[in-house]
């Protein structure tokens, strides 16, 4: 991977602040594998159906595909709409663990067309000066991007759908981000309610996010099955 050690060990103190938090949780019940989003379906291949290696990504309709192996890709990218229907496939069995809603050099709305890198890489920027600043010198904005510019709970508390940056409410000390505008002027009606869901998708999404990056990191597959070989 491309981060290095500084970012291994900023896992691990994020990590250990949130396993403080899950440690409240139910733990996993003995021998069987850790699975990182077991409520969901998994995320596929719109080309192979198999699946995703989120190293091998492309942009489409403003949102990131991910795929099995890099024919694949070149595949899509010849001709993506005859892929559509496992392209929607996978953007709803794939709910992101955390959003981006601020861009980390001004600390405004991010542009989703104005970023550098690629899918879980990607960082996005408030304008091209912006994007331009952190191109020049990331190393001022990096820490700030890290600790203040993603939230965890990435779906709307009122109707399940994806949180839109702009759409977002103050509540005692913390921001809840909802879909719409709409759903935004719900959350008076049930704030208790709300605030204990979104306080939920935070605590688990938070904890998969970093154990996946850990697992990244360290080069450790400890979602692959022992029966599973290509082909
Ligand atoms: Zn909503």
């Amino acid at each position: 991977m491309n981060h290095g050690a500084p970012a291994i060990a900023l896992v691990l103190v994020l990590l250990a602040s949130t396993t403080l938090d899950a440690a409240a949780q139910p733990s996993q019940p003995p021998g069987q594998a850790p699975a990182t989003q077991p409520t969901q379906p998994p995320v596929l291949c719109p080309v192979t159906g198999k699946p995703i290696d989120r190293l091998c990504v492309a942009r489409f309709r403003g949102k990131w595909v991910y795929f099995a192996a890099a024919d694949a890709q070149k595949k899509f990218e010849a001709d993506p709409y005859e892929y559509a229907d496992g392209v929607q496939a996978q953007w709803l069995a794939d709910k992101p663990l955390r959003v981006q809603v601020k861009c980390p050099v001004t600390g405004d709305l991010p542009n989703p067309e104005i970023y550098v890198g690629q899918g879980e890489d990607a960082v996005f920027f408030a304008s091209d000066e912006a994007r331009q600043k952190w191109q020049a010198d990331r190393a001022p904005f990096e820490k700030r991007l890290e600790a203040d510019c993603y939230t965890f709970q990435t779906q709307c508390v009122t109707c399940g759908g994806a949180i839109a940056p702009a759409a977002s409410r103050q509540a005692d000390d913390r921001t809840v981000y909802f879909c719409c505008d709409g759903c935004a002027a719900e959350f008076p009606k049930n704030k208790n309610e709300y605030l204990k869901q979104a306080d939920a998708q935070v605590r688990a999404n938070k904890t998969a996010w970093l154990t996946r990056l850990l697992e990244q990191k360290l080069g450790a597959p400890a979602t692959k099955d022992a029966d599973a070989k290509p082909r």
